[in-house]
């Protein structure tokens, strides 16, 4: 495909400005930038243009993508009609608090419902993604240990099947982290995390489901280990679908709590955001929160910062058209709606996995959660077909791969989370093409080498893509 500076030629082009009917002016020097070079293209080749990059693209829109741990759910258009409303584009965040109170009141209810479907007492909208939250939810212990001069605790405990965020959150803010091994069953082992507390933690990152898609079942015992020497607990909230109005991290035991509303909640994701990450707490904590918080003033709302504030994470109120589009899903679905599209997310994964468990071996026994993980180190040793071959085959098929090579404990992984706005028929569809690339793979293996044929790019060099990335057109 031609870029857009490669298409069109000089002259040519929508000129939309009328003669100058004023003098000219130079600008003053130090106001000079370089001048742009602008593509010369009419507005039909720029619309083509447009139209030719969606086409190259795999979205939701487009067919099943199975991206564990992402939720890649159906995103309702509705929560676009309800986004687009005028009274929430056409405002500005500097505007009299009195002018803009409907705004106000979303920021107020959608935290009240989120707090309620999590156990939390209070919630920032700030912060724009899951991993700002975490550093967020992680100022917030740290503000915790620091009021009451507790600063030996340098230390949080992350277990190994942790989403790599978690480490990188809490390395962000300087603790050491503490990493322990999950047993044979994927779960926290309890004797290590016994071995690992101790005065110098400050708290523990976990995700439950965790990211194999297991449900810990020790849960409660491990935020009590953790509270107990005096550490604080960190739910990373990425996988709450699959519990989602059924369990409340807050009664598992968790002090503060991350949600992707991006992910569980139905906001658009993939290609670069906004996202949107808000942190609630429990009421000892809410004194730290960022930025400020919806509070009834005068028959109204005003917004206020708490008493001890950490600071502001985000300008404002976060991606507040996120907020509005997650509170859209949440009222949509109701009370009733909202633990039963976790329901489903848990049955699909689950018939899936016992569709496909004879021919990919599972890495773990048992029911999963929201997401099963397969091993395809047999396949690979085998007959050499390893799982980037049959992610890589997956595209051919219009089938988005699923997480590959995570969680890092499980060799040769493919991580498949369906999620619950997959139909039956699709499962099933996608079921058979599982089925036929194991077939293809035990009679010509070279097939699966040698996929994707059917897409765009094929098989770019994987490492020069990620260390030398060439994001950005440049004229030499
Ligand atoms: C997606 C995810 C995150 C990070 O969320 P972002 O919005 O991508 O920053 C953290 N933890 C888990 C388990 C996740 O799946």
């Amino acid at each position: 495909m031609k870029l857009i500076f490669e298409r069109g030629k000089k002259g040519q082009g929508c000129t939309l400005l009328p003669p100058c009917d004023v003098p000219e002016v130079e600008l003053p020097v130090p106001m000079r930038g370089k001048k742009p070079k602008l593509p010369h293209v009419s507005e039909n080749e720029l619309s083509r243009h447009y139209t030719e990059l969606a086409k190259q693209v795999h979205g939701v829109n487009d067919g099943f993508y199975p991206l564990g741990s992402c939720t890649m759910k159906y995103n309702p258009k509705v929560n676009e009609r309800a986004a687009a409303l005028s009274g929430f584009t056409g405002i500005h965040p500097l505007q009299p608090e009195h002018t803009v109170q409907g705004c106000l009141e979303v920021l107020r209810e959608a935290s009240q419902m989120l707090c309620e479907i999590t156990g939390m007492d209070r919630m920032t909208m700030q912060p724009a993604a899951g991993a700002h939250g975490e550093f967020t939810g992680l100022l917030l212990i740290k503000a915790y240990h620091d009021s009451r001069n507790d600063t030996a605790r340098t230390k949080i405990i992350v277990p190994d099947s942790a989403h790599g965020t978690n480490p990188a959150s809490a390395a962000m803010l300087g603790y050491d982290v503490v990493s322990i091994p999950s047993g044979p069953d994927g779960c926290v082992d309890i004797g290590k995390l016994k071995e690992a507390v101790g005065s110098d933690t400050a708290g523990l990152m976990l995700t439950n489901p965790n990211t194999v898609g297991l449900f810990d079942k020790n849960i409660l015992e491990i935020t009590s280990i953790v509270h107990e020497a005096g550490g604080l607990t960190y739910y990373d909230g990425a996988n709450l679908n699959a519990v989602m109005g059924l369990v409340r991290p807050g009664d598992m035991g968790f002090d503060v709590v991350h949600l992707n509303l991006h992910k569980t909640f139905s906001t658009p994701h993939g290609g670069g955001g906004p996202g949107s990450g808000p942190v609630g707490c429990k009421a000892f904590l809410a004194e730290f929160l960022p930025g400020l918080l919806p509070v009834p003033a005068d028959g109204g709302l005003c917004m206020e910062a708490p008493e001890h504030s950490v600071g502001s994470v985000k300008a404002f109120y976060g991606n507040f058209l996120v907020v509005v589009r997650a509170m859209t899903y949440i009222l949509m679905l109701g009370r009733e709606g909202i633990p039963a599209a976790a329901k489903n997310a848990v049955l699909n994964a689950n018939y899936m996995m016992q569709k496909l468990k004879d021919i990919y071996p599972m890495a773990y026994d048992g029911t999963c959660m929201h997401e099963f993980v397969m091993s395809l180190e047999k396949m690979k040793h085998e007959i050499g077909v390893s799982a980037m071959d049959v992610a890589k085959s997956l595209l051919d098929y219009g089938i988005h791969p699923p997480t590959m090579y995570f969680p890092l404990i499980v060799h040769e992984a493919l991580m498949v989370e369906p999620t619950e706005t997959e139909s039956r028929e699709t499962l099933d569809e996608v079921i058979a093409v599982f089925r036929e690339i194991y077939e293809t793979a035990g009679k010509d293996p070279r097939i699966l080498h040698e996929a994707p044929v059917k897409t765009y790019i094929r098989r770019p060099d994987e490492v020069r893509a990620a260390r030398k990335a060439v994001l950005r057109w440049s004229e030499d």
